[in-house]
């Protein structure tokens, strides 16, 4: 028989996909977040409402489960985890934990954790070039913001459950995922999608508004790809942590020239250098996933981009007429925005 599994933050971005896929694989699937997906229904057979800060709550999400895959998390684009500090600390840091020990009680026999590629050192991202980061390069640590410290104490939390307890964990240090599905707006977004809202939303020869100079460098992995890697992680014994992203390094400013030539858009830019940056230049090492999986994430950016350039489109165009529906009406919008 197959494992039941359960997905938390499976009313999150890629909570939503990993989901998807394990039900298309003939999964039970059990989601849990503090909110529905957004912007499609869940395909879990249940999904739970629950704040997993709350070690009650980790309790009952973890009941009856094989495996776990921890996805939930307080979290955002560089604009939200470089100015919210306590909170995500705080909240993520209970929800590992509670998360973590209650699946290791409750006869769980197997735990994947999503980390982040903010676990690595500051000192190591100072050039837009970045050759890629090595999982052996993380200590000595000096993450970048609070964020990854947690993040990091996490992975650490994990590795001490197997020492102690001989719990099965596995962990992925995500490089910048995207895709479709997630936000695009509203403050708690990535750089892919803010950058494809924007050109989505100029007219030819419009400028939009870019961060810092435009050079930090960056690599973006696909949510297909990301799924792909964290289902082949969990099935594998590999109990070290292992990056999940891409190895091809861009700026952002070669992001908007990629995403603008979809519509032959001639995009101008105005750059602030006031508003959050984040490292330099970050990028992955794929050699360790490469030897011990065989495997690393293969999606153009190209092919990626535009999927989820065109579905941010599509969002906006919904929005709009939603927006033009409303004033042509005397029902509350958001009335009618509820059955989306
Ligand atoms: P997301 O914000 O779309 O999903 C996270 C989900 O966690 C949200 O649906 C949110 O409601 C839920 N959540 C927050 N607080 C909760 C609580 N108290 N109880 C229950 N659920 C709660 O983010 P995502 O991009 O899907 O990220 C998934 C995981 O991957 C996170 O752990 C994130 O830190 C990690 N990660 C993501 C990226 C990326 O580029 N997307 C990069 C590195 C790491």
């Amino acid at each position: 028989m197959k494992e039941r599994i359960l997905v938390t933050g499976a009313g999150g971005f890629i909570g939503h996909h990993m989901v998807k896929y394990l039900k298309e694989k003939g999964y039970y699937v059990r989601g849990a977040d503090i909110k529905k997906p957004e912007y499609e229904k869940t395909h879990a057979d249940e999904f739970l409402l629950l704040d997993l800060r709350e070690k009650t709550n980790a309790d009952i999400a973890t009941q009856g489960i094989n495996h776990v895959y921890n996805f939930a998390a307080n979290m955002g684009g560089i604009g939200f985890i470089e100015t919210v500090h306590a909170e995500v600390m705080h909240d993520n840091v209970l929800i590992n934990t509670h998360m973590l020990d209650r699946a290791y009680r409750n006869g769980v026999k197997r735990y994947f954790y999503s980390s982040s590629a903010c676990i690595y050192p500051r000192y190591k991202q100072q050039e837009t070039i970045n050759m890629g980061l090595r999982e052996s390069d993380a200590y000595p640590a000096d993450p970048d913001n609070e964020y990854g410290w947690e993040k990091l104490y996490t992975e650490r939390l994990c590795q001490a459950y197997y020492q102690d307890h001989k719990f099965e964990t596995r962990i992925a240090r995500f490089h910048n995922i995207y895709g479709p599905l997630g936000s695009w707006q509203g403050g708690r977004e990535k750089s892919p999608a803010a950058m494809c809202r924007k050109i989505a939303m100029a007219k030819k020869n419009d400028t939009i508004e870019v961060w810092g100079d435009g050079e930090q460098g960056r690599s973006y992995c696909f949510v297909r790809d990301c799924i792909e890697g964290v289902y082949r992680l969990m099935m594998s014994d590999i109990r070290v942590p292992i990056n999940i992203g891409s190895d091809r390094l861009v700026t952002i400013n070669q992001l908007i020239d990629i995403i603008s030539k979809f519509e032959n858009k001639t995009i101008h830019r105005k750059y602030d250098k006031t508003k959050p940056q984040g490292v330099r230049g970050r990028n992955s090492d794929n050699t360790l996933i490469n030897e011990l999986l065989q495997w690393e994430p293969s999606i153009t950016l190209e092919e990626g981009l535009k999927e989820t350039y065109y579905w941010i489109k599509s969002e906006i165009e919904k929005n709009n007429y939603l927006e033009a529906e409303h004033q042509n009406s005397t029902e509350p919008v958001a009335a009618r925005c509820s059955n989306l």
